[in-house]
């Protein structure tokens, strides 16, 4: 009997440890070697063995609904491609990827657009699901760095968790903080979050606060702070810039803003300054907002004044969404950065990157991010588009504007294990792609852990790697530097060109895992950066300052909370987000009657005095109406959610369930400095649905 394959989980940021199948339809089992999980699973993971069969693959390249070979569909890929670059020039084509592509993957494609192509116009879903935490970490800390580890929850003594569900969206993250509150239980938790969710059960104290009220709540944090003698002066006087102006500003906040009592901020308060020993977590509550940097930012301003970061069981942590967020940020997965954490707009960074692939161009400005991608589409600015395994079409918001944006393209290619999704079912040309089970690569998680990938299936029909099909259409387009025997290859050219980020005196360095062989690659055990050549990996950053502004310290930001309106029009405030059991838009875990069996249909939550004022009873269906579209769902009564608010759920698609898509209502505002999308923040109205 063979050993069994040790690999990682496909779906959330906590990047747990599997152990694969070992037979067709076997079950896998937690990793008990892993540090991110210790052998746990959540439902989701534990239901991927029934995930692996081959019903809706897609099994070879198709151009126009028809069966092709794969030298005729690469040749038209790089032929379009070539063309529009040379008709209209490199900004005319675009990359939509996706956080499920492995860091090699990722890699490739970035060097392809921006390195070869000389445009930046390659963005990432990741865009929705952590742009905004990237954008603040770099202005406070001058890179994206996550300064601690999952140790770290566990060792608080008050764990505060901001517009998080962590018990339905980092299942195992969570199961380890109350593993932790169970054996500590003077440990505190407190949930600030607008909804009471799963994780508020857990909580000694939930903030039922006014949507986007986080930044005017940590604004009244650090005010307190300062109020109650808990700054490090020491540490701020070493290491931090623009303290003056950042506790002006918070003094300036209303904490009317936060929708909170009087009591309810002197609790927050006296937990959060009472104890030094706190662990700030947020995730997409904070990040998908027109506010969402700010956000961040409040957050990081209240730790950077006490000093609390970078030592066990202190600090802001952001948790990513995606399998491999983490991963593609330091590949340059978004459309405003290099790899390696380096600055687009720095000269000195962009002919470094140049020098190191030895490449005929670079891209010389930021390119187009998620939203405005779609959007150039649509005015006819892309003359070619290339999705690679996600599914804009539902996810982005004013989705059903997205598809027509993506049909007006002249030329469109989707990259996909599958070709039954929205936003295949708009493209020209569909390339099988292998799934997880089948590919080899890395990922990292939400605390800089590289974890392996690896294969345990034969790649199905015709199916092949994302890397090797951008390898091949960058051949096909004349570019020499992607010849590459495998991904191995591509790891080692990516943890060698980390030298530049340390030569730029950046966090990111894998120059350790840079001579690494096939056999020590295939090896790799997980493994949390930085990895130097010498000295020992992982750790935390910052406790003793470090930062990475050319000065070495952290800048705190004045931040002014934004203003609450009212629109009598579309009276209630939309919340999007994930529930326990579905994945994305449900490519895989739509295939496991066990996952549906917990939340079989698209849903809205609304508060039960909502439903009667608008004549609505339990299970109704419902429209749920913006000025950019609707979604009818069965109404939900609960008062997990306050008045005036609905949440839906964001997985259900066409394949499932047309009307009860969430993002045609989801309006497309963005961060106005990270780009990322307001998910969470539309304006809505709703009406009993009456069929006529
Ligand atoms: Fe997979 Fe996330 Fe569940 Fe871990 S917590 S098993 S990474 S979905």
């Amino acid at each position: 009997m063979t050993a069994p394959t040790c690999t990682t989980c496909p779906y959330c940021g906590v990047g747990c440890g599997v152990i694969a199948p070992q037979a067709a339809g076997g079950a896998v089992a937690g990793d008990p070697a892993h540090p991110a999980n210790f052998g746990r699973l959540c439902s989701k993971g534990s239901a991927l063995g029934e995930t692996l069969d081959l019903e809706g693959r897609l099994l070879a390249p198709q151009i126009a609904g028809r069966d092709a070979s794969w030298e005729e569909a690469l040749d038209l890929v790089a032929g379009k491609f070539a063309q529009a670059v040379a008709d209209h020039g490199p900004d005319s084509v675009a990359l939509y990827v996706s956080g499920q592509l492995l860091t090699e993957d990722y890699y490739v494609a970035n060097k392809l657009m921006k390195g070869y192509i000389g445009s930046a116009n390659i963005d990432t879903n990741s865009r929705l699901c952590m742009a905004s935490s990237v954008a603040g970490h770099k202005r406070a800390f001058g890179t994206d760095t996550v300064p601690g580890t999952y140790e770290d929850l566990e060792e608080a003594d008050v764990l505060v968790l901001v517009g998080s569900n962590l018990a339905w969206c980092h299942p195992v993250l969570f199961q380890r903080v109350a593993a932790a509150k169970a054996a500590r239980p003077q440990m505190k938790v407190i949930n600030v979050d607008p909804r009471r969710t799963a994780t508020s059960d857990l909580a000694d104290l939930h903030l039922a606060i006014r949507p986007d009220g986080d930044a005017a709540l940590f604004n009244g944090l650090l005010a307190e702070i300062a109020d109650r003698g808990a700054v490090n002066a020491a540490y701020v006087s070493a290491h931090v810039n623009g303290f003056d102006t950042a506790l002006a500003a918070a003094r300036a906040s209303d904490p009317r803003d936060t929708g909170l009592t009087a009591d309810e901020l002197a609790a927050f308060h006296d937990l959060w300054i009472g104890s030094e020993k706190v662990v700030t977590v947020y995730s997409q509550g904070v990040n998908q907002s027109a506010c969402g940097t700010d956000k961040v930012n409040a957050i990081l301003n209240c730790h950077l004044a006490t000093g609390r970061i970078g030592r066990p069981g202190m600090g802001p942590f952001s948790v990513t969404g995606q399998p491999n967020a983490m991963g593609g940020r330091e590949v340059g997965g978004l459309a405003n950065m290099l790899a390696n954490h380096l600055d687009i707009e720095n000269e000195a960074h962009r002919a470094a990157l140049q020098g190191f692939w030895n490449s005929p161009t670079m891209a010389a400005k930021p390119g187009l991010k998620a939203v405005d991608l779609f959007r150039a589409c649509a005015d006819g600015r892309i003359k070619a588009l290339w999705v690679i395994s996600t599914n804009p079409a539902v996810s982005l918001p004013e989705a059903e504007a997205v598809a027509e944006a993506i049909r007006s393209v002249p030329f469109t290619v989707a990259s996909d294990i599958t070709a039954a999704t929205d936003t295949n079912a708009c493209c020209d040309v569909l390339l099988p792609a292998t799934g997880w089970g089948e590919k080899s690569g890395t990922v990292t998680n939400s605390e800089r852990r590289i974890s392996r990938q690896r294969p345990f299936l034969p790649a199905p029909g015709a199916a092949r790697p994302d890397w090797a099909i951008l390898c091949d259409v960058a051949g096909r387009m004349g570019f020499e530097g992607f010849d590459y025997a495998d991904e191995s290859e591509i790891f080692a050219e990516y943890a060698a060109s980390t030298a530049l980020a340390r030569d730029f005196g950046k966090d990111l360095d894998l120059t350790g895992l840079a001579g690494l062989s096939k056999a020590e690659y295939d090896a790799l055990a997980p493994v949390q950066w930085p990895v130097p050549e010498t000295g020992a990996p992982g750790g935390r950053f910052f406790a003793q300052g470090g930062f990475f502004h050319p000065d070495g310290k952290a800048r705190m930001l004045p931040i002014t909370p934004p203003a609450h309106g009212e629109d009598t029009h579309y009276p209630f405030r939309l919340n999007t987000g994930r529930i326990r059991d579905q994945w994305h838009t449900m490519t895989r875990t739509g295939k496991t009657a066990r996952l549906s069996s917990h939340l079989a249909e698209p849903f809205a939550e609304i508060h039960p005095e909502d439903a009667i004022a608008h004549g609505i009873h339990d299970a109704d269906l419902v429209d749920v109406t913006s000025p950019t579209g609707t979604a009818r769902v069965r109404a939900l009564l609960t008062t997990r959610v306050q008045r005036g608010a609905i949440f839906l759920p964001m997985h259900w698609t066409a394949s499932f369930s047309a009307p009860g898509k969430a993002n045609p209502a989801v309006a497309g505002v963005t961060d106005p400095v990270s780009g990322q999308p307001a998910l969470k923040g539309s304006r809505a109205r709703i009406s009993r649905f009456a069929a006529a």
